[in-house]
């Protein structure tokens, strides 16, 4: 079992390299390098998350492994091959895309991400769950991002690999993301034992938003505590970074993150018309019903102040609405 580890291990160390020397180095990663160029991924940050290329053809790294001796149905069962369905051999199970390996906490690596060029269906391809990648478990980019989380004792939450690597470059050396999976009480429970504080940075569309709202009490369950660096609307971290550079990414977003209150506030809002009375009646029941979860009687205030100045109601009768609310929590 452990040799059977390490084998898979070496397999995936050594495809790594090989589809990094072909992004790198031959002229069948021209089209892939161009594609990273079009996205401004630059040099250094191909090297440092030894982003690859996987070939079109059906059967690249299959003659490469084999080669090299590796067991074609071990490495099937690491999910760098598949088997073919009439059973007579073998496949790559990466093909024309870009590669992105993935990491264990020990910089070991135990699977690989690939993503088409261009647009197209699955736009990631994932390795499979394997004795060696547990989707509900594994970061990205955690091993790199170890020492400063352990420091500052604090992570960032990341949705895409793109954005781990364009937040590192803006400075961001304790961002993670999740991959293909929403986070997971696992994911929690290992952030918990390095970190006291996470910061959710996701996609500004819905899926991203309404994926924030699924993740903070799984995250406040183990302990820690959460704020939210928000984005504008349908823009990702990698967006936003091309579009407004590093600075402001990190002046916007990272180092002025938004409380879980705040963050609710925000998202309820969006679904109330707000120009009918109605809406704004509906918004405001529902907000006193968010502020009524905070245990903090002055945070509680804070709050209702806000939404008292903005709508212009009394203090008083959101303090009764949000006492009553109260009541049905107990
Ligand atoms: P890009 O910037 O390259 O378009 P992204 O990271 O912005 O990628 P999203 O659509 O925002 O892509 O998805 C966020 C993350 O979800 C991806 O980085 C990837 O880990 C995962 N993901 C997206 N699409 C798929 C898919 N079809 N299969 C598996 N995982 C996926
Ligand atoms: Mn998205
Ligand atoms: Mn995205
Ligand atoms: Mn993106």
């Amino acid at each position: 079992e452990a040799s059977i580890r390490e084998k898979l291990i070496e397999a995936h160390e050594l495809t790594a390299k090989f589809y990094h020397y072909l992004l790198m180095n031959t002229t069948h990663g021209q089209p892939a390098m161009q594609y990273l160029r079009s996205r401004g991924v630059t040099d250094k940050q191909i090297d440092q998350f030894m982003i690859g290329y996987a070939p079109p053809e059906w059967d690249t790294l299959t003659r490469f492994l084999e080669k090299r001796e590796f067991k074609a149905d071990l490495m099937e069962k690491g999910g760098l091959l598949v088997a073919k369905h009439d059973g007579s051999g073998y496949i790559d199970r990466f093909r024309d895309r870009i590669m992105f390996p993935i990491w264990n906490r020990d910089g070991k690596t135990i699977a690989l991400a690939g993503r088409m060029l261009g647009e197209g269906q699955p736009k990631y391809l994932n390795s499979p769950e394997t004795m060696l990648f547990n989707k509900s478990r594994n970061f990205y980019n955690f091993h790199h991002a170890r020492p400063t989380m352990r420091k500052s004792r604090r992570i960032i939450l990341f949705e895409g690999y793109m954005d781990v690597i364009k937040a590192w470059s803006a400075g961001v050396s304790n961002g993670v993301a999740t991959m293909g999976t929403a986070l997971t009480e696992e994911h929690a429970a290992v952030l918990q034992r390095n970190v006291d504080e996470a910061i959710l940075c996701y996609d500004g569309d819905n899926a991203g938003q309404a994926a924030v709202l699924k993740s903070i009490p799984i995250l406040e369950k183990v302990g820690l505590r959460v704020q939210v660096a928000m984005l504008p609307k349908g823009m990702d971290p990698d967006d936003f970074i091309e579009q407004y550079g590093p600075n402001t990414f990190l002046q916007d977003t990272i180092e002025h993150p938004v409380s879980v209150t705040k963050f609710k506030l925000i998202y309820t809002k969006k679904s109330h018309i707000l120009l009918e009375e109605e809406g704004q009646k509906n918004y405001l029941l529902e907000a006193v019903g968010i502020v009524a979860e905070l245990e903090s009687p002055t945070e509680r205030e804070f709050h209702l102040k806000e939404l008292s100045r903005e709508f212009d109601i009394s203090l008083e009768s959101l303090k009764q609405d949000c006492f009553q609310h109260r009541q049905q929590l107990q």
